[in-house]
């Protein structure tokens, strides 16, 4: 399947993503996952993106857009893809677009997670991720065996720079005014399923029927 996951930081994207994969073997495609990777590994990438994704506002849509031209062509894509955090801006939405059409590629939708603003904050605060695989804790409803330490590959379990309370509340900013319009783009190409829903399963299911699977 190809898809774009759409919703506020800490909606589940990613959690339904994962699942997702899954399904039918397609890969979850993450810009923030390859730029923290980026900023992690001290590349040219990481130090352009970094000062951004500390503050909570978006990297330039020129970078996103470099790295999305070479990802998408990579073989893994073929089986199909979950664009998870991407596009966030309506130019970047324009920009893969044109991209889709170049490769004659079609989506089958464009799934928006609605989650309460409460629900979001209150995730986003008590989260944790494993820096080395990018598995994600909750200090509340899923903690990690060991404090602190990675159940899946023992890497360090920590909370993210930009998961400080100002951080959160600039990151929820950035979408309500950048990547929310983004539904009313995708309403109006007719390829919109707007989910209201806190669980991951009810999710995945409303995909699940959405595509006839
Ligand atoms: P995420 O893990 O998706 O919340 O992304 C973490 C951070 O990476 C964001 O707050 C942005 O600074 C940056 N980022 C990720 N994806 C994009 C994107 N598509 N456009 C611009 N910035 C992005």
């Amino acid at each position: 399947m190809k898809l774009i996951l759409l919703g506020a930081p800490g909606a589940g994207k990613g959690t339904v993503a994962k699942l997702l994969t899954k399904m039918d073997g397609s890969v979850q495609i993450s810009t923030g996952d390859i730029l923290r990777a980026a900023v992690a590994a001290g590349t040219e990438l990481g130090k352009k993106a970094e000062a951004a994704m500390k503050a909570g506002d978006l990297v330039s849509d020129d970078l996103i857009m470099g790295i999305m031209a070479d990802r998408l062509k990579e073989d893994d894509c073929k089986p199909g893809y979950l664009l998870d955090g991407f596009p966030r801006t309506i130019p970047q939405a324009e920009a893969l677009k044109t991209m889709l059409a170049e490769m004659g590629e079609v989506l089958d939708c464009v799934v928006n997670i609605d989650v309460p603003r409460d629900v979001i904050l209150d995730r986003l605060t008590t989260r944790r991720t494993c820096t080395d695989c990018g598995e994600i804790y909750n200090v509340k409803s899923n903690p990690p065996k060991e404090e602190g330490k990675c159940d899946k590959c023992g890497g360090p379990v920590v909370q993210r720079d930009d998961e400080t309370e100002e951080a959160i509340s600039n990151r929820l900013d950035v979408y309500n005014e950048k990547t929310a319009p983004l539904a009313g783009f995708y309403e109006k190409e007719g390829m919109l399923l707007t989910v209201n829903a806190t669980s991951s399963d009810a999710v995945i299911d409303a995909v699940k029927a959405k595509l006839g699977k």
